[in-house]
């Protein structure tokens, strides 16, 4: 399978994964031994035969003596808990539920709430075409630019010839990423090397500005200041209004304490004219509008927007949209 398969770029987006997905499925003939559309309501174990009864929403039941319960830690979204949002007279969208046709954004009025992994995502993907953007943020994420790009056929060749090697060291990592921590501590090297070392780690694809880092940097919080300094002196040099740059500089963690957001170019939406920042804790929110106004929720790499999100076709006028990001 990893012979046959060509991956285009380093981080893949939704409709080239989703191509790979069909053809595992396809050429191991997966789909005869998957059930579509089947909610489990209730599984109970019977001691007095070692089986599993399970009950699908639909009323009908199974038995099994194995079950495997691979329902996902992140797989139920939670919506907007706004006051009056049942009434919002324009579109609205959450990520988690995002709708398979494209969404045109080109010249609307959108707002994004949330500004974690997918927030960032999909701020920087509509921002190219949306008439005016308000991203309404709680709680500002560190991001680092993710570097994607095409493989070429030489490395393609490369990256084939290094699988074996490649899944071997996922598997002897902390979080299966392909990155093991730089073994010296932050302090053992001079500052001007440290901001040499973070100067590279910041041009690398990746998470290695994270998990390829020095090793106490998410242990020790003087180590985890001079990150958080360096991420921070590069959001003041990317966004040009410096009050703005400081909302989006986090005050509550240290770099990588959270999951990291990766991004392309995001930080730069922020000097479009047309692109502006709420700090929902310096602003409350309001309760949206009947008719188009202002929607929604809460917050969450690689530059992939979120499901099927294509570049929107056409401008569709002047009707404003409500978008929410969760995650
Ligand atoms: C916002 C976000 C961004 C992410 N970005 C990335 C990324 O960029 N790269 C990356 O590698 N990972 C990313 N992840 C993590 C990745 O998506 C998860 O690690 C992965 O999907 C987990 O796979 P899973 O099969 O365990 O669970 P899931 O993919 O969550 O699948 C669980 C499935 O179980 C189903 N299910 C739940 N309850 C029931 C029930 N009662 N009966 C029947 N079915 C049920 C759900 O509908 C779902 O289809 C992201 C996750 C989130 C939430």
């Amino acid at each position: 399978m990893l012979e046959e398969w060509d991956w285009s770029e380093h981080f893949a987006g939704q409709p080239e994964t989703l191509r790979y997905l069909n053809l595992v499925a396809d050429k191991f003939s997966l789909r005869r031994d998957i059930q579509f559309r089947s909610r489990v309501a209730a599984a109970l174990y019977a001691e007095h035969t070692h089986s599993w009864h399970i009950t699908l929403d639909d009323g009908s039941r199974f038995s099994t003596r194995f079950l495997l319960t691979a329902i996902g830690p992140l797989s139920s979204p939670t919506m907007p808990r706004i006051e009056g949002v049942e009434t919002f007279g324009g579109q609205s969208f959450h990520t988690a539920r995002w709708p398979h046709e494209p969404v045109a954004f080109t010249g609307q009025r959108v707002a994004v709430i949330g500004t974690g992994a997918t927030g960032v995502q999909t701020i920087q993907t509509i921002a190219k075409d949306v008439g005016h953007l308000t991203v309404f943020q709680r709680t500002p994420n560190w991001c680092a630019p993710l570097h994607n790009s095409k493989i070429d056929a030489e490395t393609q060749k490369k990256i084939k010839a290094n699988y074996p090697e490649m899944f071997r060291r996922c598997q002897e990592t902390f979080a299966c990423f392909i990155h093991t921590p730089d073994r010296r501590r932050t302090f053992e090297v001079s500052d001007e090397e440290r901001e040499a070392f973070y100067e590279k780690l910041y041009a690398e694809p990746g998470f290695g500005i994270w998990q390829g880092n020095f090793r106490d940097i998410l242990i020790d919080r003087k180590a985890n200041a001079t990150i958080s300094d360096f991420v921070a002196r590069k959001i003041r040099q990317r966004v040009k209004n410096q009050q703005v740059a400081e909302k989006l500089i986090p005050r509550n963690h240290g770099f990588g304490t959270r999951r990291l957001p990766l991004e392309t170019f995001y930080y730069e939406v922020y000097n479009q004219d047309n692109v502006e920042l709420v700090d929902i804790t310096e602003t409350p929110s309001r309760q949206p509008a009947s008719r188009p106004a202002i929607a929604n929720t809460n917050s969450t790499s690689s530059s992939t927007p979120p499901a099927s999100m294509p570049s929107p076709a056409a401008s569709t006028g002047s009707t404003s949209r409500a978008w929410t990001a969760c995650g």
